[in-house]
């Protein structure tokens, strides 16, 4: 069976790892590397996770996995002084989980999806893939943004689905430093302010040079979303003074994440169609965050596997 997977991030990849066993599976993905969200910038001889910053594991599953990673010096233990539990991360980079998962996988890279068209997804640069089965796990909006350009009937479930998964906006600023910080354990979590979270990646271990990563509060990143990128970051930079002394800054960049927390999501942890060959996965399903994309990537990929073995009895 063909398989068709949209989107290189954990729920893409979780899902393919299982397919690829059984079936002819592909990933593409518009984005130049794998990860999605899961994503580590280079700012010169620095390193900063600017997407996910670490995650928890509470599922069998995903423990196996992350164990295997942390066997693998792919990842590693995160113990945040205002957290009681063990957090993980990716030992060079968040990205490089990701990068792991998809050894052994067919990915297709910079190749934006744009349409489905019966059982064929077109993408921008005019190339065509036919699929069995497609499972979709960009956010949300924007496989409702390719469901509105294709010629698929949604019923009304459907689309009450679709409506139901929300994601917060994040603002990230990466400023590369001249010295290092005093966080205490690499990252603090803050309440009431512009800045709700400050990691140090090279305390954290991942960046050979000092380099923080920024993370605006979901209020602060929604009222500031559309404006200017460098006054925002200045005024992030500003409310975390204490912690990041204005003459320690040498350089920063700011990225804008419109989709970073699915703060609602649907209660299952896939999503089939009423056109029975096209599924939604991704952290708007089930628990949400890296482990929930890795659940529901799994999921759907084990009911489709499942499905097709009844097919063959
Ligand atoms: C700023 C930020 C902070 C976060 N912090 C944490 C945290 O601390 N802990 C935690 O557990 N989680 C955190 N998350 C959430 C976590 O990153 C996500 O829950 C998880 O990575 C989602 O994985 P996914 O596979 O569902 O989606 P994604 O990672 O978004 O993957 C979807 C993929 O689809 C691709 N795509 C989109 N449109 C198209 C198209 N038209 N054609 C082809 N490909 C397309 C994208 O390029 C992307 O690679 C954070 C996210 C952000 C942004």
């Amino acid at each position: 069976m063909k398989i068709l997977i949209v989107g290189a991030g954990m729920a893409g990849l979780s899902a393919a790892r299982i397919l690829a066993k059984y079936h002819e599976v592909t990933v593409i993905d518009k984005g130049r590397g794998v990860g999605g969200r899961m994503a580590t910038r280079k700012i010169g001889d620095c390193q900063a996770d600017h997407g996910t910053q670490y995650f928890s594991v509470q599922s069998a599953n995903f423990q196996a996995l992350i164990d295997q990673l942390l066997t693998e010096s792919v990842v590693s233990t995160w113990q945040l002084a205002q957290r009681t539990n063990i957090r993980y991360f990716g030992s060079k980079g968040m990205k490089m989980i990701p990068k792991k998962m998809s050894e052994n996988i067919n990915v297709i890279l910079n190749e934006k999806v744009c349409k489905i068209v019966n059982n064929k997804l077109l993408a921008e640069s005019g190339n065509e893939y036919f699929f069995d089965q497609l499972i979709i796990t960009q956010p949300v909006p924007q496989i409702q943004e390719l469901l509105n350009q294709s010629s698929i009937d949604i019923s009304a479930k459907d689309e009450s689905v679709l409506n139901s998964v929300k994601y917060e906006p994040c603002i990230a600023v990466m400023a590369v430093l001249n010295k290092e910080t005093s966080i205490q354990s690499g990252g603090i979590i803050l309440e009431n302010k512009p800045v709700a979270w400050i990691a140090d990646n090279f305390q954290k271990g991942i960046s050979t040079k000092p380099c923080v990563t920024l993370h605006a509060s979901a209020n602060f990143s929604a009222e500031n979303f559309e404006g200017d990128l460098n006054e925002i970051a200045q005024k992030m930079l500003e409310s975390v003074e204490e912690f990041i002394p204005k003459s320690s800054i040498e350089t920063y960049q700011v990225h804008r994440w419109r989709y970073s927390l699915a703060s609602s999501r649907f209660h299952e942890t896939f999503y089939q169609f009423d056109d029975k060959s096209i599924f939604m996965a991704g952290d708007g399903f089930g628990i949400g965050n890296v482990e929930g994309a890795f659940l529901s990537g799994l999921n759907v990929a084990e009911f489709i596997l499942e499905a097709s073995l009844k097919t063959v009895k």
